[in-house]
């Protein structure tokens, strides 16, 4: 496989005649993106709710800020960086005035792919989504780097939709760290497996699964912890670094033996059933009506799963062990 990534040299001149850019949301994407463009020298304008918790937020970070209608008036790109379930109401406040020929960009495809924003012939509709949180993508574009970021168009309706997209990765950093290319499908699709099946779901499963039969079995709930939560870190650190070659250089050799041959037989051919199940449901929609649904039901069942998770026992021991650790971040120094 040959993937073309896409690096500062293949920004055109002028940034593609972007000039004017609408930031919808000022959340975590929605901040670093309005204020490394304006870094860059994007005419960048924040569009919010009037009287939201936000707007003063991005006033004082020096943005100006309307309307999301207003915000979007003559934008050249409007950006909709709100959560998934939010953008079809912004959608709809926003779409009258999106100028015919500018660009609607989306850092996650989940809308445009199942149809539940749907835009008009007239302008082109891309995708830029960093491969990292908001904070990350301000951060390292200070200090002179930036994340790998995925492009993508849906529609092109000016000719120069892709070049947009570079435009807009290159004034958030993305070209210092390659900008690679995909569809919305396949960054909507692999997004969702991903969080499902190994990021959020698999892993917290196999977190809690390891930790029930721990305890289960008569040992302690505060080793059970360490070694089936709060070591996790570890590993995953090596991983990251360096792949499993790292990973497996720096656990013993009775770790490795455990893990290449008792790992395939915790997860195994029957998990790989469940992971295509899963998938099937992502790519014929199932998934995301089933969330639309729960969404405008008020979330009756997202909230009592939620509430299971956190009041888990794994949850009451891990507080208990944290505290007793000051070198860990509280959860707000470590979003900043
Ligand atoms: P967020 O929850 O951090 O922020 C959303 C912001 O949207 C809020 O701060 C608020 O300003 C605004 N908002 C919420 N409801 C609104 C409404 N009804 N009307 C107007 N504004 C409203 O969201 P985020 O994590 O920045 O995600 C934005 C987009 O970026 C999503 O499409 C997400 O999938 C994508 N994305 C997120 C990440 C990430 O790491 N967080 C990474 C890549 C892509
Ligand atoms: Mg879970």
């Amino acid at each position: 496989m040959n993937m073309k990534i896409y690096v500062e040299s293949d920004v055109e001149q002028g940034n593609a005649g972007v000039s004017r850019i609408a930031v919808i949301g000022y959340g975590s994407q929605g901040r670093a993106h309005a204020l490394n463009l304006k870094d860059s020298g994007f005419d960048v304008t924040v569009g919010l709710r009037p009287g939201g918790a936000s707007w003063q937020k991005a006033e004082a970070d020096g943005l100006r800020v309307k309307s999301p209608a207003e915000a979007a008036e003559g934008a050249d790109i409007v950006a909709v960086l709100v959560p998934d379930m939010a953008a079809p109401g912004v959608w709809r406040a926003i779409e009258s005035s999106i100028k015919p020929g500018a660009a609607a960009l989306f850092a996650h495809g989940f809308n445009i792919h199942y149809g539940s924003i749907k835009a008009p012939e007239s302008i082109d509709v891309i995708l830029v989504a960093p491969k990292g949180p908001g904070a990350l993508v301000r951060r390292q574009f200070e200090e002179g780097r930036g994340v790998p970021c995925l492009m993508a168009v849906a529609q092109d309706a000016t000719g120069r939709a892709k070049a947009r997209c570079l435009a807009y990765a290159h004034g958030i950093g993305g070209t210092r760290g390659g900008v690679l290319e995909t569809t919305f499908a396949e960054e909507t699709e692999t997004d969702l497996f991903g969080e499902q099946a190994v990021l959020c779901g698999g892993v917290t499963e196999l977190v809690v699964q390891g930790f029930e039969t721990l305890v289960e079995a008569g040992y302690q709930p505060e080793v059970a912890y360490f070694e089936c939560m709060h070591e996790l870190k570890l590993i995953v650190d090596l991983l990251h670094e360096g792949g499993m070659a790292k990973m497996h250089q720096f656990v013993s050799d009775t770790a490795k033996y455990g893990d290449l041959s008792r790992g395939p037989r915790i997860v195994n051919e029957e998990t790989r059933e469940r992971m295509r199940e899963v998938l099937g449901e992502i790519r014929d929609g199932t998934f995301a009506r089933e969330w639309q649904a729960e969404h405008e039901a008020g979330l009756p069942n997202y909230k009592a799963m939620l509430s299971a998770d956190l009041n888990h026992p794994v949850e009451k021991v891990g507080r208990e062990l944290r505290a007793r650790m000051s070198w860990l971040k509280s959860d707000k120094q470590a979003a900043a």
